[in-house]
């Protein structure tokens, strides 16, 4: 478009035109001048990242005692991420910087949280806002308005307030041990869904209780999804199969100093 433009003023008073030129160039391609004498930023690779791996946040009530953190060490563990040059980043955020070369603070982390529990939109979403960080949900619709789950309604919100919601399958199955159709159904249809829900795209996945095999990977990059965490330990690495990235499990015997090793070492 700015070439044609160009073309077009070409061979007319030229002094004058330079200005025009500008102002259309500024009108199509955003403040030239301001793009043009900003300091380039060099592109550092952030080779490793630690994509941590939450449950519930509250006082355990039920046998799976480690799937829960505290609410209170939930906010010594955000407040030290804090105080130690921490920030949180979206898994959008680290796909693009790992394929696209968009630049990362130095010290980003991720906090996802799998199966959408009701203490993500009472206790985690306030904690997070306050703190102005941000989080990924992995959500499964089929737990969508229960009475331990969120509501569509806290769903859109948490989305609208800038939280990535990625995709935990549509009903939270082994997805090694359903059929071919259903496992395309579990996919497809979690997807849909939360992008109806969010009004945004659902670009990654969140395997149920960590099983996945070479057709699941298969079947989630035929639905669309750019990649997937696991739930082996580790840091996520630019190196890793996007398909399995590895997180950083926070359980509820997690004390600070291990939490503070798990992520700086
Ligand atoms: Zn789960």
């Amino acid at each position: 478009m700015v070439q044609y433009i160009c073309i077009f003023l070409n061979g007319v008073n030229l002094v004058h035109n330079f200005t025009v030129l500008l102002l259309l160039c500024q009108l199509f391609m955003g403040p030239l001048n301001q793009e043009m004498t900003a300091p380039q930023q060099p592109f550092v690779l952030r080779e490793e990242i630690p994509i941590l791996m939450y449950h519930e946040i509250g006082t355990p009530s039920g046998p799976w005692k480690e799937l829960y953190v505290e609410p209170e060490n939930f906010v010594r563990q955000l407040d030290w991420l804090k105080e130690n040059g921490y920030s949180t980043v979206t898994l959008d955020d680290v796909y693009a910087h790992w394929y696209y070369k968009k630049p990362l603070p130095e010290k980003p982390v991720v906090l996802t949280f799998d199966d959408g529990y009701r203490n993500m939109y009472d206790i985690v979403l306030p904690l997070l806002l306050s703190r102005d960080m941000k989080a990924t949900f992995f959500l499964y619709p089929s737990k969508f308005n229960t009475p331990t789950g969120l509501t569509t309604e806290m769903v859109a919100e948490m989305a609208a307030k800038g939280m990535e919601i990625g995709s935990h399958t549509y009903s939270h199955k082994d997805l090694t041990k359903i059929s071919a159709a259903q496992l395309e159904q579990e996919l497809a249809k979690s997807k849909k869904v939360l992008e109806e829900i969010t009004g945004k795209p659902v670009k990654f996945l969140c395997y149920p209780s960590g099983q996945f095999n070479e057709q699941v990977i298969k079947e989630s990059k035929k639905a669309g999804y750019l990649a997937a965490v696991t739930t082996q330990m580790g840091k996520a690495a630019h190196t890793q199969d996007p398909y399995r990235w590895k997180r950083v499990r926070i359980n509820y015997s997690t004390t600070l100093a291990s939490f503070s090793k798990r992520i700086a070492d």
